[in-house]
Parts: C-alpha cells; sequence; structure tokens
C-alpha cells in the first residue's frame, strides 16, 4: 500500500514518562505505516528542556504559530522531587503555561465516548466539551484580611492621574476580607474568538454562562463582548451551518447541562471552567479518555491527551515490566491534529486516515480489548486486559 503524503509538516512536541514510551510506540505501530509523516519535531521532554534552558518551549510555540497545527505529549511541570529527580538548573514552568500564553489560547476538554462506559448521568450520549477562559478572575486576584474598624475601598487612577474610588465596605465592628479581581477586554475577546472558531469547525452549539443578573458590570461585560463578536463576526456562519449560540445564567447553564443530551461545547468563566471540567471528566468516567485542544483566536490549534505523564507506569516500565497504560487519549490527539492538518492543506486522504484510526480504536475496546483501567469501567462482557503495547497491535489489525 502506498503511504499518505503530507504536503505540510505537523508540529511534534514530545514529551515524558510513559506517555514518551506510548508516543513512539503510536508512531511505529500506527501511523508511520501508513503514512509518510513529516513531522518538525521539538523535544518537550524534561531533560532537553533543561539542557536548552527551558528555549525548545518556547519554539514549539512559535513554530505552532508558524504551521498552525501541533501535537504534544504530556510532559513533567517540575516541582522541588523534579528538580532533585533530573538534577535540573532551575524549576522550569509548566509547558502548557508557556505555550497557552504565547498561543493566547484557550482549552477545550472533550471525553472520547465509547459503548460499554455509560457516564454518571446516563442521558449524556454525545460529547460535553468544556472550554475555560484561563485568564483573570479570582486566578490574578489580590487579596487581604482587614482588621475592624477598617474601610475598603476600590481606587482607580485613569491615564490622567483621576482618582475615582468606589467604596467595598465598611468593617466597622468586625474584621474580615476582601479580594480585588480583574479581567482584560483584549482577553475576553480573544477566548471567545476561540470558542465561536471551535463551534464552527467541531460543528456543535456553544453555550456561555456568566451571573451578570448579579455581576451587572463584570460578568455583564463578558457577556456583552461575547454578543458583540457574535454578532459581528460569527452570526452569518453559525446559521449559515445551523448551528446555535445560547447565552444564559451559570446556574440555570448547570440545570440543563444535567438535563441534555450533551453534544456540545460549554464556555466557562475561569472558576466555573475549573470546576465544571473535573465534574464533566469524572461524570464521562476516565482521564485517560480525555482530549484536550488548544485553540489560538488566530486559528492555530494544539492537540493533546489531557492526563499527565502516568508517573507510576513509568517505573514499573523503566523495572522491566509491562503495563497497561491507556493509549486512546494520545492516539485521539495524534488523530485530531491528522485531521486539522489534512483539512488545511486540502489533503483527503490524512482527513480518511485520521478517521479510519479512531475507529478502529472505539472499536477495538467495543469488541472487548481495552487497557486496565477501561476494562474496571466497562460494562462489556467477556473482555480482555491487554498490555500498552498489544492494545496498539490489536488496534492496527482493526485498521481497514
Ligand atoms: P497522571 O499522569 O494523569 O496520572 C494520575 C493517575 O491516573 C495514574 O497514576 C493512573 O492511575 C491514572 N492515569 C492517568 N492517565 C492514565 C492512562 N493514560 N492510562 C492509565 N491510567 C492513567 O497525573 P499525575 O500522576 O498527577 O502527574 C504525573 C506527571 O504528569 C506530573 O509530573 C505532572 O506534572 C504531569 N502532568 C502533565 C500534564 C500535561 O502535560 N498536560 C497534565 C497533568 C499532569 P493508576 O496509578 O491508579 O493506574
Ligand atoms: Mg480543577
Amino acid at each position: 500500500m502506498e503511504k499518505i503524503k503530507m504536503n505540510t509538516p505537523l508540529v511534534e512536541m514530545d514529551g515524558d514518562e510513559m506517555t514518551r514510551i506510548l508516543w513512539q510506540w503510536i508512531k511505529d505501530i500506527l501511523l508511520t505505516p501508513y503514512i509518510d509523516l513529516k513531522t518538525e519535531y521539538y523535544d518537550l521532554g524534561l531533560k532537553h528542556r533543561d539542557d536548552t534552558n527551558d528555549k525548545v518551549t518556547f519554539d514549539s510555540a512559535e513554530a505552532t504559530k508558524k504551521y498552525g497545527v501541533a501535537v504534544k505529549c504530556a510532559t513533567i511541570t517540575p516541582n522541588a522531587e523534579r528538580v532533585t529527580e533530573y538534577n535540573l538548573k532551575e524549576m522550569w514552568k509548566s509547558p502548557n503555561g508557556t505555550i497557552r500564553a504565547i498561543l493566547d489560547g484557550t482549552v477545550f476538554r472533550a471525553p472520547i465516548i465509547v459503548k460499554g462506559i455509560t457516564p454518571y448521568v446516563p442521558n449524556w450520549k454525545k460529547p460535553i466539551t468544556i472550554a475555560r477562559h484561563a485568564y483573570g478572575d479570582m486566578y490574578r486576584n489580590t487579596e487581604s484580611l482587614i482588621g475592624a474598624g477598617s474601610k475598603a475601598e476600590l481606587l482607580i487612577t485613569d491615564k490622567a492621574g483621576n482618582e475615582t474610588r468606589l467604596p467595598v465596605n465598611d468593617f466597622e465592628n468586625t474584621g474580615g476580607i476582601v479580594q480585588g479581581i480583574h479581567n482584560t477586554d483584549e482577553s475576553i475577546a480573544g477566548f471567545a474568538k476561540a470558542c465561536f472558531i471551535y463551534a464552527l469547525d467541531s460543528k456543535q452549539d456553544l453555550w456561555f454562562a456568566t451571573k451578570d443578573t448579579i455581576s451587572k458590570t463584570y460578568d455583564r461585560r463578558f457577556r456583552d463582548i461575547f454578543e458583540e463578536i457574535y454578532q459581528k463576526e460569527y452570526k452569518a456562519k453559525f446559521d449559515e451551518a445551523g448551528l446555535w449560540y445560547f447565552y444564559t445564567l451559570i446556574d440555570d447553564a448547570v440545570a440543563r447541562v444535567v438535563r441534555s443530551e450533551g453534544g456540545y461545547i460549554w464556555a466557562c468563566k475561569n472558576y466555573d471552567g475549573d470546576v465544571m471540567s473535573d465534574m464533566v471528566a469524572s461524570a464521562f468516567g476516565s482521564l485517560a479518555m480525555m482530549t484536550s485542544v488548544l485553540v489560538s483566536p488566530s486559528g492555530a490549534y494544539e492537540y493533546e491527551a489531557a492526563h499527565g505523564t502516568v508517573q507510576a507506569h513509568y517505573y514499573k516500565h523503566l523495572d522491566g515490566q509491562k503495563t497497561s497504560t491507556n493509549s486512546v487519549a494520545t492516539i485521539f490527539a495524534w488523530t485530531g491534529a491528522l485531521r486539522k492538518r489534512g483539512e488545511l492543506d486540502g489533503n483527503a486522504a490524512l482527513c480518511a486516515f485520521a478517521d479510519k484510526l479512531e475507529r478502529a480504536t472505539l472499536q477495538t475496546i467495543e469488541e472487548g480489548v481495552m487497557t486496565g483501567d477501561l476494562a474496571a469501567l466497562s460494562t462489556i462482557p467477556n473482555k480482555k486486559v491487554v498490555y500498552a503495547e498489544d492494545f496498539l497491535l490489536e488496534i492496527n489489525k482493526r485498521i481497514s
């Protein structure tokens, strides 16, 4: 069989530990036999990040801007133990944080749905994709304890030096707490654009919710910026695609989400997204079945699995033991990136291969062949638990 050609490279970001092992196996068993894989390779493994003083992470993000599509393996975010373990020069920052900042991107997290694994909310038939605004609000706050008898005010100094003072509270008889939070029009607009782009791209409705009945200026600003950008730049495209942009209050959204059958994107403010993404992920069953894509407002895409490097499995692997690590989310990161590359380049064969590989992966699980983590969840009879590498070989048998 002739291999599928690629016109433009993908940015490939290699990573750490067990997922780095899976990465190579996926390429060897499921990709390079079928595709003349063209990637611009960046090694984000911790050792190489340290060797390059983390320059490789910045370079990989710049390359993503240039080529528009990247696929990333899970990477270690160093803490004190990792500094010792890898003898690091510095406690380097989270690569995901660095890449997100450079691309000014929004992360969309979606579960992979497979027969035999029923969500804890049984009416959820289709994925619910959460988009979290990853800037500002409580995550960039200034806060303080306040002593009794103190007064808290908001002081705003404009360009010309004029001061406006707004009362927050008079702590006359009791102490308390105060918090200053902010967001920017630019960041909210970037978030809104990424959401509209991704909704069109994935052909799903977009829901957005805040608490603008209570927060009449702060949350209202989010609502207004979304509405303005929607009307100006996206309404016609949504109409044409038969899609719906829907704004409601956050508490109403939560109630509707629970009753829904899924199949839409739920855009959340920073804190709502933090909480709801963990809720939705657990309700759909497994972190190992969760994909993640970072979308920049300029339309660059970076695909990855939502889980980490599966450290415990890696130590077993180093010890010579076989592990039953789940590679599904990492496979779907590759298929997402290959399909997007195919769409941008008009390479139908590449898109078709991505579809085929996803189907073969799901078919394998639905026929009862799966890794241990899924076997613990699946209700399919006669399950067969396989090692990570054997799971990939089983998928390969089903690619046709
Ligand atoms: P993790 O790698 O996601 O693993 C946590 C546990 O979840 C594992 O021990 C395993 O449970 C289970 N698990 C996760 N993915 C699995 C898979 N594909 N197959 C089977 N089981 C899976 O999270 P972590 O242990 O907190 O973090 C490890 C490293 O990953 C850290 O250095 C962290 O910085 C990094 N990390 C990176 C990213 C990223 O690059 N996007 C995200 C999160 C964490 P059992 O042990 O019970 O089998
Ligand atoms: Mg969280």
